[in-house]
């Protein structure tokens, strides 16, 4: 028997292009036209936009996500004989760039009912650290899916032991936890602007926002060989811009980017209408957070049997992550760990299942994963 072709895709980056196609054209022959390709103006009008749109003093465009988190690690001084505690149920990027910078990183289980770090178990940690790890000096929670991470404890635990916070935001732009935006609670914050994400590039880009005008300077530099004048490196920095057709592409899609969280949750809104009375639960919203539903997860015991049934109807799923960090061949046994040794992160990454999420799904596409959860 063939295998029953996808109809309705987990995620469509090409319909998100599409969509806006006209005016996405238009941005990248302007600027083509400009004869200016690497940090420009449409760079800086980009910053500016989002620097608005967000609620902080500066916004600094950088190559990725990954970039971001270790522009904003090396720009508060954190590198070698530093460790930075965050989740291992996350986008191997936010490991990835801890080590970037020589940082150690030091692994939080979640709490399952949100994805997100356990607050509990972090006070733990920073309140006795594993043996032989150097002093915890950030702490990186990442607001998964599209949700605000338990942020008041985390915050409060880090501010008891001087510890920095850097919010990955890279799946929550434009989510709010009572009433701000994600990524405006702490000195500095991250974004990821991957295509997939919320707010996509077509292509690789990042952004890192602060209130702080002085780091901003400082990811600014950093991003480009330590150069806070030109031609002149005062501290060693990196190669981490954001291309100016990339700039130009964001611009236009920042305009759109309410309106389509809008659309994930009202999607999200017919999903969890149609799981009602079933035996699979919607996702847990956390008590006075805006869920921007980058990715509508459902957590199956049989997940296999789940996704087949999906796929049978002509319906794309994803695993978001099938295995966490620590248990990845290149950190596996290595990576410190909290006392609860990641236990919830390994039971979730075997039983998330994310249904088909983006702005464009059409309603007939939305009904017809509503019809197949109905008849789960
Ligand atoms: C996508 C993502 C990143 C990394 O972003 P890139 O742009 O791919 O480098 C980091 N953290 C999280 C939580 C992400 O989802």
């Amino acid at each position: 028997m063939n295998a029953p072709v996808i109809t309705i895709p987990q995620a469509n980056p090409g319909a998100g292009y599409r969509a806006l196609q006209a005016e996405i054209d238009a941005a990248v022959a302007r600027a083509l036209a400009s004869g200016w390709y690497i940090l420009g103006g449409e760079g800086r009008a980009f910053e500016g936009e989002y620097a608005a749109w967000l609620g902080t003093a500066r916004a600094v465009g950088c190559a990725n996500g990954t970039d971001a988190l270790a522009l904003a690690l090396r720009a508060l001084g954190i590198g070698p004989g530093s460790a930075v505690a965050t989740v291992s149920h996350t986008a191997v990027a936010t490991v990835a760039a801890i080590e970037m910078v020589g940082a150690t990183p030091v692994l939080i289980d979640i709490d399952p009912a949100h994805y997100t770090m356990d607050p509990v178990e972090l006070a733990a940690v920073l309140d006795r650290p594993p043996a032989g790890l150097p002093p915890i000096r950030a702490v990186i929670p990442v607001h998964l899916y599209g949700q605000a991470a338990d942020l008041a404890p985390i915050m409060a635990a880090c501010t008891a032991h001087g510890v920095a916070v850097i919010e990955d935001c890279s799946q929550a732009h434009g989510a709010t936890l009572d009433g701000r935006k994600l990524g405006t609670f702490t000195e500095i914050s991250c974004f990821s602007l991957y295509p997939t994400k919320n707010l996509g590039a077509l292509g690789d880009g990042g952004v890192v926002a602060t209130h702080d005008d002085a780091l901003a300077t400082r990811v600014a530099a950093l991003r480009q060989y330590g150069w806070h004048t030109h031609y002149i490196s005062d501290e060693v920095g990196v190669n981490s811009r954001l291309d100016e057709i990339q700039a130009a592409v964001l611009r236009v899609k920042l305009a759109h980017l309410d309106a389509q969280n809008a659309r994930r949750q009202a999607i999200a809104a017919a999903y969890d209408y149609a799981l009602m009375g079933g035996a699979l639960k919607p996702p847990a919203r956390r008590a006075g957070a805006a869920h921007v539903f980058h990715q509508y997860v459902l957590r199956a015991a049989d997940r296999t049997g789940l996704q087949a049934r999906l796929r049978a109807e002509g319906i794309g799923t994803g695993i978001h992550y099938p295995m966490p960090v620590h248990l990845q061949p290149a950190y596996r046994g290595r990576v410190a760990m909290g006392p609860a040794r990641c236990a919830q992160t390994e039971r979730a990454s075997a039983e998330v299942l994310s249904l088909p999420m983006f702005p464009e799904l059409t309603d007939e596409q939305v009904a017809q994963v509503c019809a197949a959860l109905r008849r789960l």
